[in-house]
């Protein structure tokens, strides 16, 4: 499938460089958190390490990996709670924190973030609607602005204000509570959301509303989305566009179909192939993926997979893969020596051609 661009007339007025420039640019991006090991040294778990990728204006990014990937730590750094150590945002085309560009706060008024926790993302002293009104409050509304946003953010996330408006979180269920997360994402109208795990706490008949009306909001406020989930099923159904992190690094980006139908990446291939499937066509031959991950404090040389991987080779423990290109909507890229018939590894010839 081929990914559509925004049509004109769905631009964001706030919009600067039309449908061809990436809403979101990330170059380099790198943080490691500096703890101590069990012997009192000092050590860095390196969380993120080196990542780029582009958000097109209009598309759904999904995020996948397992849990200690990086995936969250990723969604932090790029609405700047916390400081990357270094890298560089670009958002439509201005850099962030710079003298020439953005600033984070300007940042913030177009990027906003749902969290998995819906209840601890709530005030529990403040009725429902006045943390809906806050941000817009904060934004420079008048009380009676905010609370007239927070009243039509309540609708179109499918509550209605008179009746939970003056309701308190812990009167809400969590369908209800992450409903009114999301009004309050989209109350000061950003252009691009970060759903952390947004989903993964509901049930499931709860979940496929809330996913559905995310789907739909998308398209009523032409918002872009980077939807990072553990749960491959719900990333396959939301998302345009996957990219599949391992240990702090991008192993594989592309279109949903491509990486769900041909993944490149032996990572990819085992988590695809330990998800559950009710249809057994749907199934991979691939084993599923075993034990866990080294250590983020100490990664392995070379390729960060090759002490689960089926084909390393000395190569792979030389030299870390590169993803090739990551800059335009269709590739299907992925950073594995079997992919680069240049690296030397011995099936690079049979598996960069498939
Ligand atoms: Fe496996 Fe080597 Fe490819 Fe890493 S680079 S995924 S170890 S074949």
């Amino acid at each position: 499938m081929q990914i559509q661009p925004l049509p004109d007339d769905d631009l964001d007025p706030r919009d600067r460089g039309g449908q061809a420039q990436p809403l979101l640019i990330v170059e380099g991006l790198r943080k490691f958190f500096r703890v101590k090991t069990q012997d009192g040294k000092p050590a860095a778990v390196k969380a993120v390490d080196d990542i780029s990728f582009t958000v097109f204006k209009g598309e759904t990014l999904g995020v996948v990996g397992e849990s200690g990937c990086g995936k969250s730590t990723l969604a932090r750094l790029l609405m700047h709670l916390i400081e990357p150590d270094y890298g560089t945002l670009i958002f439509d085309g201005e850099a962030v924190d710079s003298p020439d560009g953005i600033t984070v706060d300007t940042l913030r008024q177009q990027l906003q973030m749902v969290f998995q926790d819906s209840y601890s993302s709530l005030n529990p002293r403040m009725p429902v609607r006045d943390s809906v009104a806050f941000g817009p409050l904060v934004h420079g509304k008048t009380r009676e602005q905010a609370r007239a946003v927070a009243k039509d953010m309540l609708t179109k996330v499918g509550l209605n204000p008179d009746l939970f408006g003056p309701r308190y979180p812990h009167e809400l269920s969590g369908g209800q509570k992450q409903r009114v997360n999301i009004a309050r994402a989209l109350a000061i109208s950003p252009r691009m959301v970060i759903l952390d795990e947004a989903v993964s706490a509901l049930d499931k008949s709860v979940e496929a509303q809330v996913l559905n009306l995310l789907r739909q909001l998308k398209r009523s406020f032409s918002l872009t989305y980077l939807f990072i989930s553990h749960d491959l099923n719900v990333v396959q159904y939301i998302s345009d566009r996957v990219l599949v992190m391992y240990l702090g690094r991008v192993v594989e980006l592309g279109p949903v179909e491509d990486i769900f139908s041909r993944p490149k990446h032996p990572y990819t291939q085992a988590l695809l192939g330990s998800r559950s499937s009710m249809d057994p066509a749907r199934r991979l031959e691939e084993p599923p993926i075993t034990g866990d991950p080294p250590s983020p404090i100490d990664p392995p040389s070379g390729c960060r997979f090759r002490t689960r991987c089926p084909y390393a080779e000395a190569v792979c423990a030389a030299e870390m893969p590169e993803l090739s290109t990551w800059r335009d909507r269709e590739s299907h890229v992925t950073a594995c020596h079997m992919q680069n018939s240049a690296s030397g590894h011995s099936l690079a010839d049979v598996m960069g051609r498939a």
